[in-house]
Formats: C-alpha cells, sequence, structure tokens
C-alpha cells in the first residue's frame, strides 16, 4: 500500500492533461508521475495542422482538426467549475467558440491553476509504442520511442493511464466505383478548409456531427450545393438553401454518384464524415479496449477502470461519445486519481461487483430511446464519477444546456451558433457575438474577445 506508486499516463490532450492536474492538486512523495505524448505540445485536437496523413516523424497525423472550427457546443456546457471563462477572459464573452479561443481557455487552466509547472511532467515527441501487464511482479512495461532519435526504452509503471483519444482512425467506407470518381475523395480526418470545395458540388457522407458541421462549413465558404447521404437515417434539420439529404450511396460511376433511393447526381468531392475506429494498437490484446462508439463502452468500471486485465490498475479516459466533454474528463481524471492513491471507498469492491456494476450501465446505455436521455445519461455518469471524489457537484447541471441547444438546432441548424447561455458557476450570461457564425469568417482571438 505504502509501495512507490509510478504512473504512465499516454497522450497530453484534454484528458491526459486533465489527469495531470489532479495529480498535481493531491501530488505526495509516494506517487510519481510520466506523461508521453507523440507531438511537441499539449491539448491535442485543439491544435491544428496542415498536415495530413502523416506528421514531420512520419507518425499518422493525430488530429482531424480544421480551420475556421467553431465549438459544436455551449461553452456553457464544458466550462470547468474551478476555472471559469469569466476567470479567465476577464470579461463576457460569445456562448459559441472558435477553437483558438477554447485552446486558450484550456491552457489557461493548466497554467494558472496548477500548484506547479505541468508541463515538467511531460516527455514530449515520444510515442508510446507497446504496453504489456507482468503477471509476476504486478505492474506494466511500457516501450516508448524518442521520435527525434528513433531511440527505445522500457519503462516500468504500477498503473497506466491511456489518454490518446478516440478519434485518430478513420472509418472508411467503400462504394462501388469509388476509384473511377474524378475528384477529390478525403475523410473528414483530413479536412483542414473548407474554402477549398468553392464553388463545388459536394457530397458528404455520414448524418452526425461532422457530417452536419462540414456541410455547413463548405456551404458558408461557398461551396455550390452539398448532398449529405445517411446510412441509418436523415438529420432532417431545417437546412439551408443548398443542402439536402439522400440516402446512402449505392454506387459511384465516374462523377456521378447513384443513391439508394434512386436518384443520382454529378459531384465534385467527396467528403467521408463516417467517424472513427476504436484503436489502441500499443495495447497487449489483454489490455485492449474495442468498441464502437457508445456512450458506455463494456468492460470498464466507472467508465474508466479496465476489468480484462491488467489488475485494475489500467485506466482509460475519454472513450465515452461525448456530449459533455472538458467536465467529464476532469471528472474522470479525478476519479482515477483518487481511485490510484487509494482515496476512494469503492476500492475495496471486488472484480465481480465492478463488472455487474458496469454491466448495468451498459446495459442503460442500450435502452436509451433520444438524445435528452442519452445527455441525461452521461450527466449521471458524471455524477456517478464525482460522488465520493469531491469534485464539484454542479458539472451534471449543464445538461440542462445540451437539451437547450439540441431543441436550437432543431428550430434552426444555421443559427443555434448564435444563442447565448449563462454560467452555471460565475452567473455570467454570455455575450452577443459581433456578427452571426454563419456570417462571421474571423475566427481569431483579438477579434473575438
Ligand atoms: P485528443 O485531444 O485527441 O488528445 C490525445 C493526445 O494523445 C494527442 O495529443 C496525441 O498526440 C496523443 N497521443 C496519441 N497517441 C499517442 C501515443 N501512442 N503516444 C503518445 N501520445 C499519443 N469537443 C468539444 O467539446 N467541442 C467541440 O467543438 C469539439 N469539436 C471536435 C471536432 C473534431 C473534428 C473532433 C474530432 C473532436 C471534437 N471534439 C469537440 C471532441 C474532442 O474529442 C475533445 O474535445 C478532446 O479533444 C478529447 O481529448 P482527448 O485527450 O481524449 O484526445
Ligand atoms: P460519429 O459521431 O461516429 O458519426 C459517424 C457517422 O458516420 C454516423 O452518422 C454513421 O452512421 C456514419 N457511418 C459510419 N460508418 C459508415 C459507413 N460504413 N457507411 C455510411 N455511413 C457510415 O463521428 P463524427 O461525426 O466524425 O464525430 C466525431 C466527433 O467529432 C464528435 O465528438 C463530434 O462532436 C466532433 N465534431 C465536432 C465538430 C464541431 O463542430 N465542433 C465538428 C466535427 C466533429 P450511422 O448514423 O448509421 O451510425
Ligand atoms: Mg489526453
Amino acid at each position: 500500500m505504502d509501495d512507490k506508486r509510478r504512473v504512465c499516463i499516454i497522450g497530453a490532450g484534454p484528458c491526459g492533461t486533465s489527469a495531470l492536474f489532479h495529480f498535481d492538486q493531491i501530488s505526495n512523495s509516494s506517487t510519481e508521475v510520466v506523461c508521453y505524448e507523440k507531438s511537441d505540445t499539449w491539448l491535442g485536437l485543439w491544435n491544428l495542422t496542415w498536415m495530413t496523413g502523416t506528421d514531420k516523424f512520419g507518425e499518422p497525423c493525430h488530429g482531424g482538426m480544421y480551420k475556421h472550427l467553431w465549438s459544436n457546443g455551449p461553452k456553457e456546457g464544458l466550462e470547468y467549475p474551478d476555472y471559469t471563462f469569466t476567470d479567465h477572459f476577464g470579461k463576457a464573452i460569445p456562448s459559441f467558440l472558435p477553437r483558438p479561443v477554447i485552446r486558450d481557455y484550456l491552457e489557461g487552466r493548466l497554467v494558472r491553476k496548477s500548484k506547479s509547472d505541468l508541463k515538467r511532467f511531460i516527455k514530449w515527441n515520444t510515442a508510446v509504442r507497446y504496453v504489456r501487464y507482468n503477471q509476476k511482479s504486478d505492474d506494466f512495461t511500457v516501450t516508448t520511442e524518442d521520435l527525434k532519435t528513433g531511440h527505445t526504452v522500457d519503462t516500468n509503471f504500477t498503473h497506466v493511464i491511456v489518454a490518446v483519444g478516440i478519434f485518430n482512425s478513420p472509418e472508411k467506407p467503400y462504394f462501388d466505383g469509388m476509384e473511377t470518381f474524378p475528384g477529390r475523395i478525403l475523410h473528414s480526418h483530413d479536412f483542414r478548409d473548407a474554402t477549398q470545395f468553392k464553388g463545388q458540388r459536394v457530397l458528404v457522407v455520414g448524418a452526425k456531427y461532422s457530417a452536419e458541421d462540414i456541410a455547413l462549413q463548405c456551404m458558408k465558404f461557398g461551396a455550390k450545393s452539398i448532398v449529405v447521404s445517411y446510412r441509418s437515417s436523415p438529420m432532417n434539420y431545417n437546412w439551408p438553401v443548398g443542402i439536402e439529404e439522400r440516402p446512402l450511396v449505392q454506387k459511384i460511376q465516374g462523377k456521378v454518384v447513384h443513391f439508394l433511393d434512386g436518384s443520382s447526381t454529378e459531384l465534385d468531392s467527396i467528403i467521408l464524415s463516417t467517424g472513427y475506429k476504436y484503436k489502441f494498437p500499443f495495447m497487449e490484446t489483454s489490455l485492449r479496449l474495442t468498441s464502437s462508439s457508445t456512450l458506455y463502452p463494456s468492460g470498464l468500471y466507472k467508465g474508466s477502470l479496465w476489468l480484462q486485465g491488467g489488475n485494475r490498475k489500467l485506466f482509460y479516459m475519454g472513450v465515452q461519445h461525448q456530449f459533455f466533454t472538458f467536465t467529464m474528463f476532469d471528472a474522470q481524471g479525478l476519479w482515477i486519481y483518487r481511485h490510484i492513491t487509494d482515496t476512494l471507498s469503492d476500492k475495496l469492491k471486488s472484480c465481480e461487483e465492478m463488472k455487474e456494476e458496469a454491466h448495468q450501465w451498459v446495459q442503460k446505455c442500450n435502452s436509451l430511446k433520444d438524445i435528452h436521455e442519452q445527455i441525461d445519461f452521461q450527466a449521471d455518469f458524471i455524477k456517478d464519477l464525482s460522488d465520493g471524489t469531491g469534485y464539484p457537484p454542479d458539472a451534471p447541471k449543464a445538461n440542462k444546456f445540451f437539451h437547450k441547444w439540441d431543441n436550437e438546432k432543431r428550430a434552426n441548424i444555421v443559427t443555434y451558433r448564435d444563442q447565448q447561455f449563462k454560467s452555471l458557476y460565475s452567473g455570467t450570461e454570455a455575450a452577443q457575438c459581433s456578427k452571426p457564425w454563419f456570417q462571421n469568417f474571423d475566427d481569431s482571438i483579438g477579434a473575438f474577445v
């Protein structure tokens, strides 16, 4: 119990840095932490790169972030209870924020609210290549590669936290005749700038957030027309003129795309907004989470602790489909740290009890009927993580913002980002944006704040 704990965090995105943040708040001499980050900066997806395919080290490019991305949820739904937007910016700002403004806020908390310099725990440009559990010594060997030198090292840890994100490995469907299409075909992971599709007739495949946002984004930046093609069901928004929905692609013949309803049309580019595969190739098989996108992947106690191997010393962060983001990751980071440092009573539960509890959550998740039940389910998940850890209890109350947000999207998909919300913590009413989102082309922090 009082042996030294050596904790490995893989990834310094919003999840990994939340774990680091809590470690720093409650650190003690019997716990050591190292965070490996394969890039040279933190906050993962919230960084923009022009690169696609492979990065400067020849590694798969991590992020699918694009220019001019604005958060698709209100900031009041992702605000940290201990560091509000008003704390950071010193005044009221609008509810829906462009990427650089979000990144600035996230970094502000890490720098201004931490007790020490969190960057000192991070080994940059270092990719985790393999994680295996050692039965005999009851610990993990983590193999890392210094991407600058190619030097590989094995290090042992008592605990491992996997925080590499779930939007890294694109799901790429095949449609008959794809190779005959003369225009560009790309996955949303490689989408960087909507202006490239100006004047074009674009096909967007998929019916969730990427498809919705990329269709709107292309329209905003001057595409001629968009067809959004769905597999299960249409999004059925009140789309602006120029965007229409059709069933799934049946086949492609040159420029002509045929759909399952028998219709066909000529198109110039295809953007597959078909989501991602869960991919943790560096985890040994018994430690590897496999799942499709869900609010509660199975095999994880508290949606966090891996139950199929690793003697309950392996954790996954942020592997849930996300309405809530930063506060969910934050509550999870705190729960994991309290669990590792033995301050939670559920440490005493047996593996069977944990499995049964996890199973009940998965069953409940499978019975959810609509988006509003899903939002409330995720709020309950955060509450479950927060009970007993001391995480501020109000975070789940942001569910009311997500209900309102969905209703506003249903009312008008083009103007939902022009609405204002009121902070749960500071009581600040959001400012009105100087221009409506659809007409606003300047995302800089200066222009925005
Ligand atoms: P990431 O942000 O992906 O960070 C993971 C980190 O792990 C990266 O820094 C990566 O370099 C590192 N890493 C990966 N593999 C290794 C390895 N083997 N070794 C070492 N390091 C490794 N959320 C919102 O709240 N609002 C939004 O508007 C929003 N927009 C989004 C738009 C897009 C296009 C996408 C894909 C997601 C969006 N999200 C949004 C959700 C997003 O998942 C979260 O905001 C958040 O970035 C998740 O944090 P994370 O730490 O889990 O993963
Ligand atoms: P996603 O939520 O997993 O959705 C994937 C979509 O692709 C689903 O509609 C799915 O169809 C469809 N699909 C999957 N495989 C298919 C196939 N073989 N053929 C046809 N269709 C297929 O992924 P996502 O939309 O990329 O979202 C990922 C994350 O990015 C989310 O967290 C989202 O919030 C975030 N995001 C945010 C913004 C923003 O504006 N800030 C923009 C983009 C993305 P079914 O419906 O049939 O399952
Ligand atoms: Mg992370």
